[in-house]
Parts: structure tokens; sequence; C-alpha cells
């Protein structure tokens, strides 16, 4: 627990859909990110603060963010959220604390690369997915459903440089855990309805949640490496609405004819429809290991 005087601010890196990310200096940890309330967000947010932190501070593995802490209100404030926190605490949570990710987010970079009309090579790009890969099947292990995952919320270590062969691909780590959930602490279908980001959603969100599983992340991993291929945003030209019609018909993002057959596999099997039947990560480790081997 980090008073936020302790944290010089720097300089903003990004803002999500709950959160504004600054980049900070601290004693002990030198340069991190923090994640502070946006202004005007709702009361709740210290608490979704905490858990989100909470939930990262189980965690530890070389492809997940690393949190070093919660951020608290300067001594100064009063201990007026004591109580709503689910946790005795005396000081207001604003903000978790964590690794910096010098790279930011795998969505600027295909974003750049669209700009730039730049393709990822099929090696690269099994390289960054099985960093995702891993980073996904240890929250599946430890139990817990990540039910937002997109490139936004991938971050990589150093920037993405496929001019220079020498440059090694980055480390890509899974962030962002505002929507994600225990499945030993919730029952997960009774939490939720529409839980995450429409384009990235499975299709049993929308159609049977008796069905919702950690299965979710594996279509959204599908989508992600379609992104990584395509360099597009999936359903770009479509409305909430056609993207929602499409869900419950389990329609995902059209793999172009181009598409190498290794990836194609790699995109059909994340969007089976069942997601008893939906392939797993183990299946999609095993796979990207020999691209990355034969390429
Ligand atoms: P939200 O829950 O609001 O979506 P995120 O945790 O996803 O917030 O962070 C929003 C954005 O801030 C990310 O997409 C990324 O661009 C940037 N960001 C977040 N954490 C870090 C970090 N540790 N290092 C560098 N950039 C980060
Ligand atoms: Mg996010
Ligand atoms: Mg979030």
């Amino acid at each position: 627990r980090v008073p936020l005087s302790e944290v010089t601010h720097l300089q903003d890196l990004g803002c999500g859909t709950f959160g504004n990310v600054w980049l900070g200096h601290n004693a002990t940890f030198g340069k991190v990110a923090v994640k502070t309330v946006k202004p005007g967000n709702k009361a709740g947010s210290a608490h979704n603060f905490w858990r989100e932190a909470e939930m990262l501070a189980s965690l530890n593995h070389p492809n997940v963010l690393r949190v070093y802490g919660v951020v608290v209100d300067s001594p100064t404030a009063g201990p007026d959220s004591l109580g709503t926190l689910g946790s005795p605490i005396d000081r207001p949570v604003v903000g978790i604390m964590t690794e910096y990710m010098r790279g930011g987010s795998l969505s600027t970079h295909l974003a750049y690369l669209a700009q730039h009309r730049m393709f990822i090579p099929m090696a690269p790009r099994a390289e960054l997915a099985l960093h995702a890969v891993k980073g996904l099947a240890y929250l599946h292990d430890m139990n817990v459903v990540h039910f937002d995952l997109k490139p936004e919320n991938l971050l990589l270590d150093t920037p993405l440089n496929l001019l220079d062969p020498n440059y090694p691909v980055p480390v890509v780590k899974v962030a962002d855990f505002g929507l994600s959930k225990h499945k030993l602490k919730h029952h997960v279908p009774d939490v939720l309805n529409l839980r995450g980001t429409l384009p990235y959603m499975a299709p049993e969100l929308a159609t049977n949640s008796l069905c919702v599983s950690e299965k979710v992340d594996v279509w959204s991993l599908g989508v992600v490496l379609w992104e990584m291929l395509t360099l597009q945003t999936p359903f770009g030209d479509c409305t909430p609405q056609e993207i929602l019609a499409g869900l419950m018909s389990a329609r995902p993002p059209e793999i172009p004819s181009w598409c190498e057959p290794e990836w194609a596999h790699l995109l059909e099997c994340c969007w089976e429809p069942n997601p008893q039947n939906r392939c797993s990560l183990r299946h999609l480790s095993e796979t990207l290991q020999r691209i990355i081997d034969e390429y």
C-alpha cells in the first residue's frame, strides 16, 4: 500500500474504459505504471481497484502483468471509504501500481503497422501469440477467467520492431483484470451477462450463459490472432446491433483467403461455437511452437 504522494507523475500512458494510466516513479520500485480512477467515474471504483489488485496480487507469471500494490490517497484524507472495500483498509484506494511496460499495448502497434501497410510475418506473430497463450493458460490454471482479452489489454515489454531482424520479439503480458472472475469464488454463469467487449465476446455469452466457462477467453484469443493477421479491427464497419446479431449466431470475423493454412487452423479451432469442443490452450501452444520451429 503506497501513498499517492510517494509516486511522482512522469507522463500519461493511456486511458481505458475505467482508468487513466500514467507512468510514475517510486523510490522502491523505480518506474511504475499507475492506474487511477477516471475523473467523474462513479463510486465503487475504489472497490473495483481493490478487487483488481487483489486478483493480480495472487498471480505470478512472466506473461501476466505484475502488480506492486495499491495506491492510497494522501495521508490527510480520512478513512471515508472504510468498509466499502470489503477489507480492513485505512485509506481510500485510488489506484493500482504495476510494472511499467515500455512497449505499450499491442493494439497501438497493430494500428501503427496497419497505417504503414506492414504485416507481421508468421514466425514473430506466432511468438507474440505464444506469450499471450502462456499467460492465459496460467490464468486458467489459477482458476481465473479474464473475460476481456483484446489487443488493448496485452502489453509489450519493448516496442515491436519488425524492420531489424536482430531485434528480439517483445514479451507480451496479459493485463487489465477489471472484468476477471475467479471460478472457485464465483459461480461464473451467475455473475455475468454480456461481460467483455462486443467484437471479442464468445457466442455463449449472448446465447447460453450456462455454458460460460474459461473457454470464453479462447474465443477472444482467436479474435486477437485474427487481428494480428489482418491488422484490422474485427467487425470494423458493423453497428453494435449487427455485431450482437453475429454473436448470437456464433459468427466470427471472416478469415481472408490469403491466410496461411496453419494460422487459419488456429482461428477455426478458437472459434468452435460449442465451448466444450473449443480447442485447449495446450493445443494452441503446441501448434504455435511448431510454427515457430518451422518458419
Ligand atoms: P482499463 O481497465 O481502463 O481498460 P487498462 O488496464 O487496460 O485500463 O489500461 C489502459 C491502457 O493504458 C492500456 O491499454 C495501455 O495502453 C496502457 N497501460 C496500462 N497499463 C500499462 C502498463 N503497465 N505499462 C504501460 N502501459 C500501460
Ligand atoms: Mg483495458
Ligand atoms: Mg479494465
